[in-house]
C-alpha cells in the first residue's frame, strides 16, 4: 500500500511510499482509514520540529472501518465504524499514567510520530483505543475527533472555560476554530483574532459564532479592539492557537487581571514574551498536550450532536497521492482542515481475504 512516511530525521524527508500492509497483533485491530486530517502537527513533523521515529508513516487524525481483527479482540466486529485515540503505547506505571495523564507520560508513543499512522490505506491500533462513531456522524467528520479531543481538554479541561466567561482566542486555523465552537457551545462569548492572510477563515469564525472577528493587521489597536468586542477591560480566558509569537504578546495584553492564558498551538522554537505581565495582572497560565482519554467520548458526541459543525470546518480532499498539494494548501491558510482519503472512494471491507478465512493473501 501507498503511505506518506518520514523516512529520515531532518528537515523535509516526507514522501509518499510503497510499505507491507499491516496484521493486526493480539488486542489490535487494522483499520481501514475513510479519512485522515493534517494537523499542525504534521507541518512541524515535515520541519523536524516535532520528534518522530523515522521512518514512520504520519496522519494521527483518522476515522475508518474496522478491516481485521487480532487475537482476543472482544466486542468489534469488521466493518464496525471506529475513530481511535493516537497513543499507541503509554507505561501505564508511572506518575502520569497513574494520574489520569497519559498524554505526559514519558515513554508515550502515538501514532503518526512514532508508531505508524494514518496516511496509509491500512493502519493498526490497540482495541482499547477505539470510538464507535455514531451512524449519523460522517466519517470524515469523525476523523475531527482528535482535534476536538484536544480542544476539549484544553479548553474546557485546563483552561476551565464555562458559561458567561468572554474569551479571546487567537489564530483561526483548524484548532483554533474548533476551539471557538467548543467556547461558544459552553456558554461563553469569544472573540477571534488573525492577520490578514487569514481573512477568509476570519469570515468562517464569523459564521461559526464569534461574536467578533479582528484582523490584526487592518486595525491600529487589536488588543483595544478585542476588550471592546468583549465589552471588558480584559478578557477572563484567551487562547492561543496560532503558534506565533506576536499572538502571545497580543493575548497577554487583551487578558484581564486574575485572567487564565492557555497556550495551545506550538511555536517550534523559543519566543520571546513579557512575563512581568503574568506577575502584575496575576495570571493563571497554562498550557496543553495533546488530549485526555475522557476527552474523546466528549469530543464525539459534540460533533454527532452537531454543537461542533465539522462540516464548515472541512474545506479541502485530496487523495493521498497528492500529498505535496494537500500539504501547501495547509500552508497556504486559505481553508481550514485539510482532509486525505487514503481508501479512495473504495468500497469498505475486509482487509484481503484474511479477515473471511485466515488465508494471507497473495
Ligand atoms: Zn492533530
Ligand atoms: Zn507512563
Amino acid at each position: 500500500m501507498r503511505a506518506v512516511r518520514k523516512m529520515a530525521s531532518g528537515k523535509g524527508n516526507v514522501s509518499v511510499v510503497d510499505v507491507e500492509e499491516p496484521t493486526a497483533g493480539p488486542d489490535q485491530v487494522v483499520i481501514e482509514v475513510a479519512a485522515a486530517g493534517i494537523c499542525g502537527t504534521d507541518v512541524h513533523i515535515v520541519e523536524d520540529e516535532f520528534p518522530t521515529r523515522p521512518p514512520v508513516t504520519l496522519g494521527h487524525e483518522l476515522a475508518g472501518t474496522i478491516a481485521e481483527l487480532g487475537e482476543g479482540v472482544d466486542g468489534w466486529s469488521v466493518g464496525d465504524r471506529v475513530t481511535s485515540e493516537t497513543y499507541f503505547y503509554t507505561c501505564g506505571r508511572c506518575l502520569q499514567c497513574r494520574r489520569g495523564r497519559p498524554n505526559l507520560c514519558a515513554d508515550r508513543r502515538s501514532i503518526g510520530s512514532k508508531e505508524d499512522g494514518a496516511f496509509a490505506r491500512y493502519l493498526v491500533v490497540p482495541s482499547k483505543n477505539l470510538l464507535r462513531v455514531p451512524d449519523e456522524l460522517p466519517l470524515e467528520q469523525a476523523a475531527l475527533t482528535e482535534p476536538l479531543a484536544c480542544a476539549v481538554h484544553g479548553v474546557l479541561g485546563v483552561a476551565g472555560v464555562t458559561a458567561g466567561d468572554r474569551v479571546a482566542i487567537a489564530g483561526p486555523g483548524p484548532i483554533g476554530l474548533l476551539t471557538l465552537q467548543l467556547v461558544r457551545a459552553a456558554g461563553a462569548s469569544a472573540v477571534m483574532l488573525g492577520t490578514h492572510q487569514d481573512s477568509a477563515r476570519l469570515r468562517l469564525a464569523s459564521s461559526l459564532g464569534a461574536d467578533a472577528v479582528i484582523d490584526v493587521d487592518s486595525v491600529e489597536d487589536a488588543s483595544g479592539a478585542a476588550r471592546d468586542a468583549l465589552a471588558v477591560d480584559g478578557a477572563d480566558v484567551v487562547i492561543e492557537c496560532s503558534g506565533a509569537g506576536p499572538a502571545a504578546s497580543m493575548l497577554l495584553d487583551i487578558v484581564g487581571k486574575g485572567g487564565r492564558y492557555c497556550q495551545m498551538g506550538l511555536y517550534g522554537k523559543p519566543i520571546v514574551l513579557d512575563q512581568d505581565v503574568v506577575c502584575y495582572k496575576e495570571l493563571t497560565v497554562t498550557g496543553t498536550n495533546a488530549s485526555v482519554p475522557t476527552a474523546w467520548p466528549r469530543a464525539l458526541e459534540l460533533l454527532a450532536g452537531r454543537q461542533v459543525d465539522g462540516t464548515a470546518i472541512i474545506t479541502h480532499h485530496f487523495p493521498l497521492e497528492h500529498w505535496d498539494e494537500a500539504l501547501s494548501a495547509v500552508r497556504s491558510k486559505q481553508g481550514a482542515k485539510v482532509i486525505l482519503t487514503p481508501r479512495n472512494g473504495g468500497a469498505p471491507g475486509a482487509k484481503g481475504r484474511k479477515a473471511v478465512d485466515g488465508v494471507q493473501p497473495g
